[in-house]
């Protein structure tokens, strides 16, 4: 039978614990490195070399001598590392690091909290502790709202004071309510964070979403940049603890540890689902998953992504979001995501075992009981 793949790469090879078997018999090979370069402490942070990543996963490692850009990769999946970046690529498609890939005596390191918090729950989802999440019940947050209009367009040439055009808060609540109609079709149960135009606090927000139980929390955003050229989604989860947020420079690690760290791993595993999925849907440019303590996503007790869909300071891009039928769009994308997610967790449960009928039942079952 086949391994079983996550949903969100097409791979297989990692995802369950016989896959071990596979890590064993892989080959490696290097060009022009060390095999065995050992781990090294430098200001306080472990690192790996790409190498040992390499031997446990069964990868290629594609490395012209001293290169600061390095290739790993076996037939399901290729990680991309350059020296001095706080991201790696995971089939092409970002992920923010907490530390920057070091070129070091001729080698590529990348920390042990990288690869515990990014690179294991992406390429090990199987090998998680603790038992996997559930997903039925979706808080959905339709970002800011009320006397919070978040991103705000205004006329060319406006004057302070001057009434804005457009406004982040409207589009993230009418995404809401067709993410929750889409995935109620699918089966979900949703509850939206608000359905006015209210300004709800967030600490509230993540706070409902704990008393609900939900199993996922999904915040809906628009974005804005300085630059009006810059467009792309991108999708946010809670800084681990131990790193930097992405936004931050490498040395301003989280003092903080938060309730939603106890979900580090499924963090990386919805989100990454969803900006993958909601990327390929729109066709838009893949601005990767990032890394952020956001008062909607510190006190979670589920997992919980921040979706931004597009940025409404790029005309073009706002000229999209402004029509009801690229909102539909959005909205089918993020479910896609969501289900996307959902089928890895599947994959992750043990078989439900059936309870035996009569006639199939095994003889021994039925003996000895008179
Ligand atoms: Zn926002």
């Amino acid at each position: 039978m086949p391994q079983a793949t996550p949903a969100w790469l097409t791979f297989a090879v990692c995802i369950t614990r016989r896959a071990w078997v596979y890590v064993l018999v892989a080959s490696l090979i290097c060009f022009g490195t060390k095999i065995h370069a050992a781990d090294v402490n430098i200001d306080g942070q472990a690192y790996r070399p790409l190498t040992d990543i390499a031997a446990q996963y069964g990868m290629t490692l594609s490395w012209p001598v001293a290169a600061r850009s390095a290739e790993l990769q076996n037939k399901y999946c290729i990680l991309d590392f350059t020296a001095g970046e706080r991201l790696l690529r995971l089939n092409n498609e970002p992920m923010a690091l907490g530390f920057p890939v070091m070129l070091k005596q001729g080698m590529l390191y990348i920390t042990q909290s990288d690869f515990d918090k990014n690179i294991f729950p992406l390429l090990s989802p199987g090998q998680i502790p603790g038992p996997v999440p559930a997903l039925h019940r979706i808080v959905i947050d339709p970002g800011h709202g009320g006397n919070d209009p978040g991103t705000e367009v205004f006329p060319p040439g406006a004057r302070a004071g001057a009434k804005a055009i457009d406004n982040e808060k409207t589009h993230t609540l009418e995404v809401a309510f067709l993410v929750a109609d889409e995935l109620r079709k699918r089966g979900y149960e949703v509850i939206l964070a608000r359905t006015t135009d209210v300004n709800v606090d967030k600490a509230e927000r993540a706070a409902m979403a704990n008393r609900v139980k939900a199993d996922l929390y999904l915040s809906i955003h628009f974005n804005h940049a300085d630059q009006d050229y810059v467009t792309g989604t991108e999708t946010m989860i809670l800084t681990p603890f131990g790193q930097a947020s992405t936004s931050m420079d490498e040395s301003k690690i989280t003092k903080e540890i938060h309730a939603g760290n106890r979900l580090d791993a499924w963090n990386a595993i919805a989100g990454f689902s969803v900006e993958r999925a909601v990327t390929r849907a729109l066709g838009t440019a893949n601005r990767g998953v990032k890394r952020e303590n956001l008062i909607v996503l510190d006190e979670l007790d589920m997992p919980g992504i921040l979706v931004e869909c597009g940025f409404l300071s790029n005309p073009a891009e706002r000229a999209k979001i402004d029509t009801a039928a690229y909102r539909q769009q959005i909205a089918m994308a993020l479910a896609d995501g969501v289900d996307l997610y959902k089928a890895t967790l599947d994959q992750l449960r043990p078989p439900q075992s059936t309870p035996p009928t009569k006639s199939t039942a095994p003889a021994a079952a039925n003996s000895g009981k008179k």
